[in-house]
């Protein structure tokens, strides 16, 4: 009886087309306005997945191979809705950067990819596992290998290569503030002597702009190479976030770079014996406008002196790895930061 009452009252509001219309209203989500982007938890190597508001996608680097990190994007990926892959961008061919791709491939659709050509010069047998594994799904998949300038078409975000294969920006990127601008940290500039990677040279590096943000990402970029992109005048303009080169390992970081940038939040790749040099934070720490210094982990090689407070840091190193970084960037230039470990959550306003 009272089944059949409840039936009936049910029966009664679907009747009365005001009621129907209020239902549909509140089920409607409100509409995604930010540019979500996730620093994901590699132990040491890059994925960094980028969602649009319109729910677009890309990733920019896979992990290493042997599932975990396969498993770490797809787990994001679910967090934030996306059943499929639109654009993934390979910056080289070094395990890991590209260790995970075929993996993940095997396990999401993917559309499109990302990457300097068929070829790598480092094929010694210690190197070229993911490069290999890579190739096969390669040689099935679409694949784009952008010349620099060109972009990635991520609805509503502009994505611009200013390196690849080699080949640097040679001219200063349009539309950028400051770009063009003769550096004064050139003065001093020191070149390196490269270390044997020669692949770590052959880097896509990034620029991405979101209305009034823009990030750099150069991946594993050299030293000398980033030198060339900002001396004798700096081509990229300023940032709002500076993705670290090489995980923050020696043979990058210069100073050159990172003063003339002028990043208000750097974010670091590291793992707890990956990159994280103490030479390369202090470089970061010292910028000038510096806000702040988020780190995947509390590097070992830190210490004490040369790690971001704990708030800062995704992965402390005990029993917690894999925690990853959650931006949220609005039109305005103006950003939240999470950290998925404590839920800390820090507000950058918009660039004054
Ligand atoms: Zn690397």
């Amino acid at each position: 009886m009272r089944t059949i009452a409840v039936l009936l009252a049910a029966a009664l509001l679907l009747a009365i087309p005001g009621i129907q219309h209020i239902q549909a209203q509140a089920r409607t989500p409100a509409p995604r306005t930010t540019l979500d982007i996730y620093f994901l938890d590699t132990e040491g190597g890059q994925a960094t997945l980028f969602v649009s508001p319109s729910g677009g996608s890309m990733l920019v680097d896979t992990g290493f191979a042997g599932g975990r990190d396969a498993d770490r994007i797809v787990s994001v990926m679910q967090t934030s809705g996306l059943t499929m892959l639109d654009h993934v961008v390979i910056t080289h061919y070094h395990g890991d950067h590209v260790g995970g791709a075929a993996e993940l491939a095997g396990r999401v659709p993917i559309r499109r990819f990302y990457d300097h050509g068929p070829y790598t010069v480092e094929l010694q047998p210690n190197r070229r596992a993911g490069f290999v594994a890579y190739k096969a799904v390669r040689d099935l998949a679409r694949v784009t290998v952008p010349r620099v300038g060109e972009k990635v078409p991520l609805a509503g975000v502009d994505v611009q290569f200013v390196t690849s294969a080699g080949a640097l920006l040679t001219n200063s990127l349009s539309g950028a503030p400051g770009a063009g601008a003769s550096n004064p940290f050139c003065r001093d500039a020191r070149l390196k002597v490269p270390d044997p990677t020669p692949e770590n040279q052959e880097t896509l590096g990034l620029v991405v702009r979101f209305g009034e943000f823009r990030l750099l990402n150069l991946g594993d970029l050299t030293w000398n190479q980033e030198h060339q992109l900002v001396c004798p005048n700096n081509l990229l303009g300023t940032v709002d976030v500076f993705h670290t080169t090489r995980h923050g390992d020696v043979n990058s970081g210069a100073p050159q770079l990172i003063s003339a940038i002028r990043p208000r939040v750097a974010v670091m790749n590291n793992g707890e014996r990956k990159g994280g040099a103490p030479e390369y934070w202090q470089i970061v720490r010292a910028t000038a406008g510096l806000e702040d210094f988020w780190q995947l982990h509390r590097s070992a090689a830190g210490g004490a002196e040369h790690n971001s407070p704990d708030s800062f840091l995704a992965n402390v190193n005990e029993d917690d790895h894999g925690h990853y970084l959650h931006m949220s960037v609005r039109t305005d230039g103006s950003f939240t930061i999470t950290n998925s470990r404590t839920g800390f959550t820090k507000e950058y306003g918009p660039r004054r």
